[in-house]
């Protein structure tokens, strides 16, 4: 604390991300984080754009990152104009809080989501309501039909990675005309259906996507919004109220070659889904409830053991995992989807634990 300070820094509660921890080899299973490397097309983009001695890092990057918005474009059948692209899709999210959540009505968003929502809330003054997940932590979107200032939810949700079928997301964008409606897809890729097709048809509707999970650039910090084109250009000027240049050079061109190589992805992201169900088997048949997962993580409790306990047995072999001390979920863990080899040694660790 110091008398520097501004009153807003005094009161804010700022998001506290996974460990990223300092030893050698550790079973990192705690920020979703993709287990395989990108495509081998992304490190050859990235040599190609460095050439020799680094020249081109001299000169800025395009601030509108135009080669890489028509590129994601055309993945997915959209316009540019109806493509944003920023640093992250957490920076992302932040400019959509500011741009097009912010009205005198609150917001809402589930009680158990991503943490990072109050955050951006709290520092761009934005009011929120929370609205309960069912006992089964499920969303009902019959409870999202009351006039408020935007609806915000993960598909599938984080960090219980139970996914919404589209035509309840088409419900939810039906029940609120008059207020944006935001979908972050961050995990959509490992089995949920994306809105992405409901864009044209919903002008309220925007989906925010990023490189970091299914296509393994977490390091890079590429992220989108999607939608229609006045929603677009929001975020374009609350980002160019900002930081002109949010997408390094490098960043740019491997984002791009990861979207020209899709066999790689599709790969990527079955292995991850085949790990995700043969884990949740072993887990069930070591006593664990897993809540059924559209992500590349799971989210388990033990009904006979602290979950903080057992995060910090885990800690010990020096497994991570994530545990939020949290309402409702704290006697529950996240675990990030590994390697088959990283998903069988978690499995040996739990089971001495357990035993
Ligand atoms: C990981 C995650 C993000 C942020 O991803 P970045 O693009 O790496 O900033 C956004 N939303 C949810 C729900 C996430 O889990």
């Amino acid at each position: 604390m110091s008398r520097f300070w501004s009153d807003i820094v005094h009161r804010l509660t700022p998001y506290v991300p996974g460990e990223q921890p300092a030893l050698a080899h550790p079973v990192k299973l705690n920020t979703n984080e993709n287990p395989y490397p990108p495509s081998p097309r992304v490190v050859e983009a990235i040599r190609r754009e460095l050439g020799e001695d680094g020249a081109s890092l001299r000169k800025y990057p395009d601030p509108t990152a135009r080669a890489l918005r028509e590129t994601v474009a055309k993945h997915h059948g959209l316009r540019i104009e109806q493509v944003f692209a920023g640093n992250g899709s957490d920076e992302v999210l932040a400019h959509a809080f500011q741009a097009l959540l912010k009205h005198d009505r609150p917001i809402r968003f589930p009680d158990i989501t991503y943490s990072f929502y109050p955050v951006y809330a709290q520092l761009y003054g934005v009011e929120y309501e929370t609205v309960p997940l069912n006992a089964d932590f499920a969303i009902d979107v019959d409870d999202y039909r009351a006039p408020c200032g935007g609806v915000l939810l993960p598909n599938p949700n984080a960090p219980t990675g139970r996914a919404l079928p589209l035509a309840e997301i088409e419900v939810l964008l039906k029940a609120n005309p008059d207020a944006p409606v935001i979908i972050d897809e961050a995990y959509v890729d490992f089995g949920a259906q994306s809105a992405m097709s409901l864009i044209d048809a919903y002008p309220n509707l925007l989906v925010v996507q990023t490189t970091s999970k299914a296509r393994s650039l977490a390091g890079m910090r590429v992220g989108f919004a999607f939608g229609d084109p006045a929603l677009i250009e929001a975020l374009t000027r609350v980002k160019d109220s900002f930081n002109s240049y949010p997408l390094d050079r490098l960043a740019q061109v491997a984002a791009i070659a990861s979207y020209e190589d899709q066999a790689w992805f599709e790969e990527g992201c079955a292995k991850v889904i085949a790990s995700r169900e043969r884990l949740t088997s072993q887990l069930r048949a070591l006593g664990f409830d897993v809540v059924p997962s559209g992500a590349n993580f799971v989210f388990t409790k033990h009904p006979a053991l602290d979950a903080a306990t057992l995060a910090a047995a885990l800690k010990e072999k020096e497994f991570f995992v994530r545990h939020f001390k949290l309402p409702r979920i704290d006697q529950h863990l996240r675990i990030s989807i590994g390697t088959p080899a990283e998903c069988d040694a978690l499995v040996a660790a739990l089971t001495q634990i357990v035993g």
